[in-house]
């Protein structure tokens, strides 16, 4: 799909960025360098600041501190001349080309990129929303499970059983940093931590060689797996497996998978069978043209692209270009995927574990290489005030 007349608006085009993550949050940080001419940007996003999941890991070991991982959207949003509009959009009306909140008036677009992420995938489980800590959405993601401590610490004294939903790299990361935070919060309570899983095992999209690695650490460090069980229901103290399986559990964190936002719901935009938003190579929409889709919340057809910061972050220069290209009506730039991605999985001892095209390794170089990268990532957003 590329450009067309009726996208290349000129005089004050509206572009509205939808969700301000990995991929949209580099278009708002060049255009506060670089502005494109006759238009004007417009920032929707829940919160005021902008999580790097990449740190999330470290904030709860105690290598950063908590602001560390967030991107002040208003400064950046001021240093870039933009709207911000600090609200939950409910939806998306193309006829209509707005996007649609259940308490603000709805934003106008001329173009729209729509970078909200995903949510952990609770299809199938039945719980109460006060017995778990979904890690979404990231920006109260420490505050709650700040608060769920505190309500279960009490009864707790002896030994806090924690159970992590999902044994994907964000799930592992978290079952070895969350130690540290809970020695940090709790003092030296006992405690366990399982992973549970309904694959045939955990660390979807580790190598041969990192898994058996990832699985040693997480035995040596006494968190039990489980895997082929699918939770279907989470209670106060236990949850329960499709299987008849039951796991007790005070503290449940349920990072599974990747779901898609529920702004996508209230969208007539073509999905794919999940409810991902449907793009072609250019990343725009492929039911309009002045509608591009990127990160966690897009599928590109024809291409199988991972649910993964790498990939939202790489869409970003592409992205740049294609609204600039949009705005110009000139012809748009197709982005294409990397085949593989370095992973670096903080194991919250001063180390890490890479995996990189099938060669693995943990160690304390490792880690410094990972803060390298994720700290010269989050330095590109500092807004210095003058
Ligand atoms: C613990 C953990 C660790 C991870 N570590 C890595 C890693 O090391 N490497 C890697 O490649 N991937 C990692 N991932 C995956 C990575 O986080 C995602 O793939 C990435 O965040 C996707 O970027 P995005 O721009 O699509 O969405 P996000 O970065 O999630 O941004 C979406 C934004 O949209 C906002 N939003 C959502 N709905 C709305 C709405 N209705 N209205 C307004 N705003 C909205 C959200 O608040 C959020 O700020 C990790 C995930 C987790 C959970």
């Amino acid at each position: 799909m590329q450009s067309s007349k009726e996208s290349s608006a000129g005089q004050d085009t509206r572009v509205v960025l939808l969700g301000i993550g990995h991929t949209n949050a580099h278009v708002l940080d060049l255009w506060r360098r670089e502005p494109i001419a006759e238009a004007r940007l417009v920032c929707v996003s829940s919160f005021a600041a902008s999580t790097y999941s990449g740190m999330l890991p470290g904030t709860l070991s105690g290598q950063y501190p908590p602001g560390r991982l967030e991107i002040d959207l208003r400064s950046l949003a001021q240093a870039a001349r933009a709207e911000l509009v600090v609200e939950p959009a409910s939806g998306v009306d193309v006829e209509a080309r707005t996007v649609l909140f259940e308490k603000h008036e709805p934003v106008p677009f001329d173009i729209l990129s729509v970078g909200a992420g995903s949510v952990p995938n609770r299809a199938g489980i039945d719980a109460d929303p006060e017995v778990w800590v979904p890690i979404k959405p990231m920006q109260t993601f420490l505050m709650r499970l700040y608060e769920r401590l505190q309500e279960i610490a009490p009864q707790n004294r002896q030994e806090l059983r924690v159970l992590v939903i999902g044994g994907g790299v964000g799930g592992i990361e978290i079952s070895f940093c969350l130690p540290s935070y809970l020695r940090r919060v709790l003092g030296e309570v006992r405690h366990t931590i399982t992973i549970v899983d309904a694959g045939e095992r955990i660390g979807g999209g580790l190598s041969p060689r990192a898994l058996p690695r990832a699985e040693a650490l997480l035995e040596a460090r006494g968190v039990e797996v489980i895997t082929g069980a699918r939770v279907t229901r989470v209670d106060d103290r236990e949850t329960v497996c499709a299987d008849g399986r039951r796991i007790p559990a005070d503290l449940v964190i349920l990072a599974a998978g990747a779901a898609p936002p529920p702004v996508l719901e209230n969208t007539t935009l073509p999905k794919d069978s999940r409810g991902f938003l449907l793009t072609s190579e250019t990343l725009q929409s492929t039911g309009s043209e002045n509608v591009l889709a990127v990160g966690d919340s897009s599928t590109m057809v024809n291409a199988s692209v991972p649910k993964a910061g790498v990939y939202a972050v790489r869409q970003g220069p592409v992205l740049w270009r294609n609204i600039g290209a949009l705005v110009r009506g000139e012809p748009l730039s197709p982005y294409e995927p990397q085949h593989d991605f370095l992973r670096l999985l903080n194991t919250g001892d001063g180390k890490a574990l890479m995996d990189y095209k099938g060669w693995s390794a943990h160690a304390g170089w490792c880690w410094r290489f990972k803060d390298y990268l994720d700290s010269r990532f989050m330095a590109r957003f500092r807004v210095i005030r003058r």
